[in-house]
């Protein structure tokens, strides 16, 4: 599989990297977003508890006590599940 969010760009993590996900800024919006390690746009309940807290710890430091929003709309990759954090 040469899936790009599989392989080259998980190791690129801006904020942090644990067992279900990770969070870097995204090349498209410019914003932390957080993505699923799992190749799937289908992420368990508990998956995705834990993709929202680690992007909302992430977040929290990036906008520096500035409101944001989690948009769980998945705009930017067809084969991962991931959120962005707008402001
Ligand atoms: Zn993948
Ligand atoms: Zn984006």
């Amino acid at each position: 599989m040469h899936c790009p969010l599989c392989i080259a760009e998980r190791r690129t993590p801006w904020c942090t990297a644990n067992a279900v996900c990770w969070v870097a800024l995204c090349s498209t919006c410019g914003v932390p977003m957080v993505v699923l390690n799992r190749h799937t746009t289908r992420p368990s309940w508990r998956e995705r508890r834990v993709m929202r807290k680690t992007l909302v710890a992430c977040a929290t430091d990036y906008y520096r006590g500035r409101p944001f929003v989690v948009d769980e709309h998945m705009s930017t990759h067809p084969t991962h599940a991931h959120m962005h954090a707008r402001a």
